[in-house]
């Protein structure tokens, strides 16, 4: 980003220190709602706008079987309601939420469990389910998983690449033999500059040349950004490539640059919104948070007020504990 203070430059980077009652607070328009219904009515109104959906379970880093247990139940019942209404929207799952932190041939046997869920709560070959890319340490086991559920025949998943790591070019055409469904993104996780590219601009064009790469090799591409400079040049690269209506998509975060959907929804492109809900909010909103370090600033003004209270009242941390 580009206008962004030291300040809150700062601010951002001590998120993970801020209480998560007001973490909370200053992340709610990013989140769907803790529960399955209330995301099902931003999914209903998104699709009354004419946009997509993908639904995503908050929650990661999942270290017991029982919690694998839980999200892929949570899947399964939010991919039955979305059959119930109807709905235009898939599924988005972090592998470490279903098992990857523990084995991966326990992940594996998890998001085969969400797949039967979106084949059955969809004619014509089932819901999209998404694999969402996590740390760099995962990419391997991640993409390693993704081959296997292909070479298995389940055909309605899909994966993501991150526009800022180095060796993403190189994992493009290792997966080019399955013509990939890929979103592209430039990847949220922090990581050191032998891993990351950490210049804007680098970035940028590495999103550039990706998306063309991708293209060239036939894949579809879920175009994610709200970078204007960067959904201008897809669309040139659609144009480019005459990419057919459905071999493209644009993605975007709830409670993010709703107007820059809604206006591409208008010029007749398909957009889709990504919805996250559920209680565990903490490590979604502080990601989203660090990218709006204008929020970040916010958030340190509440905190100082925070804290400016807590010394009235003799509280001796800020938020009265929950810190984390
Ligand atoms: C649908 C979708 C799925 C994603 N899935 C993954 C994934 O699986 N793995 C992964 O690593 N990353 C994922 N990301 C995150 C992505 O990697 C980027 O971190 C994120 O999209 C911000 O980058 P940007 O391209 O929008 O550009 P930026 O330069 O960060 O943002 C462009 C503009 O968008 C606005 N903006 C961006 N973020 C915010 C915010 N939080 N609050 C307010 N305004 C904001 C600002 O106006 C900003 O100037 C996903 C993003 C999307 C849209």
């Amino acid at each position: 980003m580009s206008d962004v203070g030291i300040i809150d430059r700062a601010v951002a980077a001590a998120l993970p220190l801020v209480p998560t009652r007001l973490v909370r607070t200053f992340a709610a328009p990013y989140i769907g709602g803790e529960t399955l219904e209330q995301a099902l009515c931003v999914v209903r109104r998104l699709n009354a706008a004419g946009l997509a959906a993908s639904l995503d379970v908050l929650g990661e880093h999942v270290h017991d079987e029982a919690g694998v247990r839980t999200m892929v139940a949570a899947y399964r019942q939010a991919l039955a309601a979305l059959a119930a209404g109807s709905a235009d929207s898939g599924v988005s799952v972090k592998p470490s939420a279903l098992g990857a932190a523990i084995d991966w041939d326990l992940c594996h046997d998890a998001v085969v469990e969400v797949l039967d869920g979106a084949a059955a709560s969809s004619a014509g070959g089932g819901r999209f389910v998404r694999l969402d890319m996590e740390e760099s340490a995962t990419v391997d086991g991640t993409l390693a998983l993704y081959r296997r559920l292909r070479e298995e025949g389940h055909e309605r998943v899909g994966i993501v690449l991150q526009a800022r790591l180095w060796r993403t070019s190189g994992d493009v055409k290792a997966l080019a033999d399955l013509r990939p469904d890929v979103r592209l993104c430039k990847g949220i996780y922090l990581e050191p500059p032998s891993v990351g590219m950490q210049d804007r601009e680098a970035i940028r064009h590495s999103f550039s040349a990706l998306l063309r790469q991708l293209l060239r090799g036939g894949s579809r591409v879920a175009i994610a950004t709200h970078d204007e400079v960067l959904v201008t040049d897809a669309l040139a690269a659609v144009d480019e490539y005459a990419v057919p209506a459905a071999g493209c998509e644009l993605q975007m975060l709830l409670g993010v640059r709703g107007d820059l959907a809604r206006t591409l929804r208008r010029a007749g492109h398909r957009v889709r919104i990504y919805v996250p809900f559920g209680q565990d909010v903490f490590g979604y909103s502080v990601r989203r948070l660090r990218e709006n370090p204008a929020v970040a600033g916010h958030v340190a003004r509440a905190l100082a007020a925070d804290l400016a209270r807590g010394v009235r009242q003799g509280r001796r941390r800020p938020g009265g504990g929950g810190v984390r």
